[in-house]
C-alpha cells in the first residue's frame, strides 16, 4: 500500500457486530473478561486481548500502528500529549548513570523537561551544536545512550543530517531519537534514514485540525516494547480513546494537507523574502537557505513552517502580529488554519535567555505556521499587517 491508502485504511477496526464503515470509538476505561482464566491469561500476556485502557485500547492502538506503518517502522505507541511522548521515550530508553546528547535547538517544552525533570534522576546530558561535527564527536562518553534531535528545529528551522548523525550515534553504541513533528512521515521518514525511535506531537500536523493534544512514539520493536512496559503503562501517559479516534480521522487527509501546506508556505516564504520590511527568512525551501541541499536530500518537500525576522526586531514584529486578522496569534502549529507567534516570549519562554540566543532564537524572531486557506487570503492578511509596521 502507498502512503495515502495506508493513512486511510491501515489497521482499520472492522466492526463485526453492526458493520460500521468507520472504526468505532471504544470510549471505555475497562474491558470485560469472559471468565477468570481469560482475565488471568490477558494479564499474564498469554492472550493479547484488552484489559484496561491505560494498558491498551483499540483506538489508541489503531492510530499508533498506522503511524508506525507510515513511518515504515515496526511499532507505535499513542500518548496523551507530544510532551508525554518525548518524556516517556527518554525515560524509557535511559536510566541513572546514563548520558545523552541533545541538539541545542529544541521545542521549549522539551528543553524544560530535560532541564527540570530528566536530569533530576541521575541522567547526565550535554547540549551540542550537532552540525559542528567536532563538537558533536567529542560530546560522546562511554555511557552515552541516546542522541536526541529535531530537524527542522523548532523554531529556527535549522536542519540536521539524520543519516550522518545516526551513523555517528551507532558507532558510539548510542540510539538516535528524532522529533519528526514538523515534517510528519509524509515528508521525512527518520527510521529509514537510520533513527531508532521517532516522537511526534500529533497535536500538530498529524491531527491537523487544532482540536486534540496527543503524541505518538514509533520505532524499532525492541525499543518500543522497552518504552511501553514498564514505562508508558505505569507512568500513565496513555492518551484518551476519543482523542485517538479524532487523530485517526485527521490522519486520513495528512498527505493532501501537507501538499497544500508546502505549496502555500513556499509562496509565503518568497513573499516574505522579497518584502522590504523583512530582514531574514528561514525556510528550507528557499534557495538562499544555507542547508537547502540537505533539505532536498532528506525531506521530500519543505513543510509549512517559516521563521523570519523583521527589520526593526521585536517592536516591528509586535506591530505585525497585533494587526493580523485571518492569521491567529497563537502558539501550536500544523493545523488547517494559519497561526503566528513570537518564540522568545511564547513557545520558548522556558528556555533560559542565553541558551535561547546561542540557539539562534533572537528576540525579533517570528514563527508562522502556514495553513491551507487560499493563498490570496493569507497574503492579503500579511499585507494588511505589514502596512501597520
Ligand atoms: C508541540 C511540540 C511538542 C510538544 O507537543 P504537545 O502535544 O504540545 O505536548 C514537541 N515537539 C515539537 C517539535 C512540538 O512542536
Amino acid at each position: 500500500m502507498k502512503f495515502n491508502t495506508k493513512a486511510i485504511h491501515y489497521g482499520a477496526i472492522h466492526d463485526k457486530q453492526f458493520g460500521a464503515h468507520v472504526s468505532p470509538l471504544y470510549q471505555t476505561s475497562t474491558f470485560v473478561f469472559e471468565d477468570c482464566a481469560q482475565g488471568g491469561d490477558r494479564f499474564a500476556g498469554r492472550d493479547n486481548g484488552y484489559k484496561y485502557t491505560r494498558l491498551g485500547n483499540p483506538n489508541t492502538r489503531e492510530v499508533a500502528s498506522r503511524l508506525a506503518a507510515l513511518d515504515e517502522t515496526d511499532a507505535g505507541l499513542y500518548t496523551s500529549t507530544g510532551m508525554s511522548a518525548v518524556s516517556t521515550a527518554l525515560l524509557g530508553l535511559m536510566q541513572a548513570g546514563d548520558h545523552f546528547i541533545a541538539a541545542d535547538c529544541l521545542y521549549g517544552g522539551t528543553v524544560a523537561v530535560i532541564n527540570k525533570v530528566i536530569t533530576k534522576y541521575g541522567i547526565e546530558m550535554d547540549y551540542v551544536k550537532i552540525n559542528d561535527t567536532e563538537a558533536f564527536q567529542s560530546a560522546f562518553k562511554a555511557n552515552t545512550k541516546v542522541v536526541y534531535i529535531e530537524t527542522p528545529a523548532n523554531p529556527t528551522m535549522e536542519l540536521i543530517d539524520i543519516e550522518a548523525v545516526a551513523a555517528m550515534a551507532h558507532a558510539h553504541g548510542a540510539l538516535l531519537v528524532v522529533d519528526n513533528t514538523f515534517m510528519t512521515p509524509y515528508l521525512q521518514k527518520p527510521v529509514k534514514l537510520g533513527a531508532d525511535v521517532v516522537v511526534y506531537s500529533v497535536t500538530k500536523y498529524i491531527n491537523g485540525h487544532g482540536d486534540v493534544v496527543g503524541g505518538i512514539i514509533t520505532g524499532k520493536q525492541c525499543y518500543i516494547d522497552q518504552i511501553n512496559n514498564p514505562h508508558l503503562l505505569n507512568l500513565g501517559g496513555t492518551g484518551s480513546p476519543f482523542d485517538a479516534w479524532l487523530v485517526a480521522r485527521g490522519l486520513k487527509t495528512l498527505g493532501i494537507r501537507m501538499e497544500r501546506h508546502c505549496e502555500n508556505a513556499m509562496a509565503v516564504a518568497k513573499y516574505l523574502e522579497s518584502h522590504s520590511k523583512v530582514a531574514k527568512v528561514y525556510f528550507p525551501g528557499l534557495e538562499t537557505f544555507p542547508q537547502h541541499d540537505l533539505a532536498k536530500r532528506q525531506m521530500s518537500n519543505f513543510g509549512g513552517m517559516i521563521a523570519f525576522e523583521l527589520e526593526g526586531g521585536y517592536a516591528a514584529g509586535e506591530k505585525l502580529l497585533n494587526n493580523l486578522e485571518l492569521i491567529s496569534l497563537a502558539v501550536s502549529l500544523g493545523g488547517v488554519d494559519s497561526l503566528i507567534q513570537h518564540p522568545a516570549s511564547m513557545t520558548h519562554a522556558a528556555v533560559p535567555p542565553e541558551e535561547r540566543l546561542s540557539a539562534g532564537i533572537t528576540d525579533g524572531l517570528v514563527r508562522i505556521s502556514v495553513g491551507i486557506e487560499d493563498l490570496e487570503d493569507i497574503l492579503a492578511d500579511l499585507d494588511k499587517g505589514f502596512a501597520c509596521v
